[in-house]
């Protein structure tokens, strides 16, 4: 998950969908269980923003029930400056009828009791609330709140039907108001030998920014023959990846290492899907992104090429064995290609020709690096 902009605003991931889903079932559990056998309650969805979530509600709900939407309107009639509302969509006759209202979120409760009152002079058996989110510290009434399937602190929230000026109501997860993100991040993409580290040098310094290399911290621990270092080299000298969980966190710690960072190049990671998901969530949590993904494109056997040519120099054993070279480009086919679709379905992906002399590849990125 990331952030997402509605307008001039930015919101910051919340609460996933898979937390939402848990809610919901548990909320219809306990209302399911607290009717009693045989009764069939009218749920009352309050418009606009319970859609979604009395849509999922009911079909967590095992027995027999009805379904109706009201929504609350401005009195059109002769006093309209009273502020009066009225209700708009129930027409069936509710008398001794177990009504239950279903909220998406309840924060000062002033919406929810000028609906409360209506259907409280409506002769029904039994009046209920249940709402999806509840703000304790904002609320001011004294109504009484009979399922509530999460307490939240009192945040703008927008997702799975909530809105911010009508837009954020499609996004399944909740996201929170969040600051306009200040970094300018970049992932530095590409096969083995395609020149990331040569690139990232010189733009750390065009654009002020904190390059980091996992690669190159590997290398860094093994010379210094640190816990990780020694867990990385085995991996590295066979050409594998080191596994997700150890790069992941070496990889925040270091991100952590530069609080005051204008933004980072990021070369050598994501290398997976789970560590671009664990990077979209580390950097969202901090209401910052990923501005796009810059791939350098390389044909296989120049790369080879290039590596074999490197490793007469680097020092790296990972570019002498032809062998081991060409695992890292099967780790790269099987694993890390795929990111490309990742970035490109959040419309980041930024490919370019890596193939001439560095000064030209330059060039070409910073022609895209400026842009985003
Ligand atoms: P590099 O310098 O980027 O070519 O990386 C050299 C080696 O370090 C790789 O072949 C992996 O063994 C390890 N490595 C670097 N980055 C990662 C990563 N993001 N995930 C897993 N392994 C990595």
């Amino acid at each position: 998950m990331s952030i997402i902009k509605l307008q001039d605003l930015y919101f910051k991931p919340y609460i996933n969908k898979e937390e939402i889903a848990a809610i919901v079932k548990n909320l219809a559990y306990q209302v399911e269980l607290d009717l009693p056998k045989g009764e069939v309650p009218i749920f009352v969805g309050i418009l606009n923003g319970c859609f979604l979530f009395a849509a999922d509600f009911i079909r967590e709900f095992n027995n027999n029930c009805e379904v109706s939407f009201v929504k609350l309107a401005s009195y059109s009639g002769r006093k309209s400056t009273e502020n009066v509302k009225e209700l708009v969509g129930i027409n069936e006759d509710l008398s001794d009828r177990t009504v239950i209202i279903l909220e998406d979120i309840i924060d000062t409760g002033n919406t929810l009791q000028q609906i409360y009152n209506i259907f409280r002079d409506k002769n029904l058996k039994q009046l209920k609330i249940a709402t999806l989110f509840f703000k304790p510290d904002v609320f001011r009434k004294e109504l009484p709140i009979d399922y509530i399937g999460k307490s939240i602190e009192d945040k703008f929230i927008v997702g799975y039907g909530l809105d911010y000026n009508g837009l954020g109501r499609n996004h399944p997860a909740i996201y929170q108001l969040s600051t306009q993100p200040k970094m300018k991040n970049i992932v530095l993409f590409g096969p083995p030998g395609a020149g990331k580290g040569t690139q990232a040098e010189f733009l750390k310094d065009m654009y002020n920014l904190v390059h980091i290399s996992t690669g190159d911290v590997f290398r860094f621990n093994i010379k210094n023959q640190t816990e990780l270092g020694l867990l990385a080299k085995k991996y590295m000298d066979e050409g594998d990846l080191v596994p997700d969980e150890v790069t992941i966190n070496m990889l925040k710690a270091e991100v952590e290492k530069n609080a005051d960072a204008k933004g980072f190049i990021f070369d050598g990671f994501p290398r997976t899907e789970s560590q671009a998901k664990a990077l979209d969530e580390f950097l969202s949590e901090k209401g910052e992104q990923i501005n796009g993904m810059i791939a350098l494109e390389v044909p296989e056997d120049v790369l080879v090429t290039r590596l074999l040519e490197r490793g007469k120099t680097s020092g790296r054993t990972d570019d002498t064995d032809e062998s081991k070279i060409r695992n890292r480009f099967n780790e790269y086919n099987t694993k890390t290609a795929i990111l490309k679709d990742y970035f490109n379905d959040q419309k980041k992906y930024y490919g370019i020709n890596g193939v001439g002399s560095i000064e030209e590849i330059t060039n070409r990125i910073t022609k895209v690096f400026d842009t985003l």
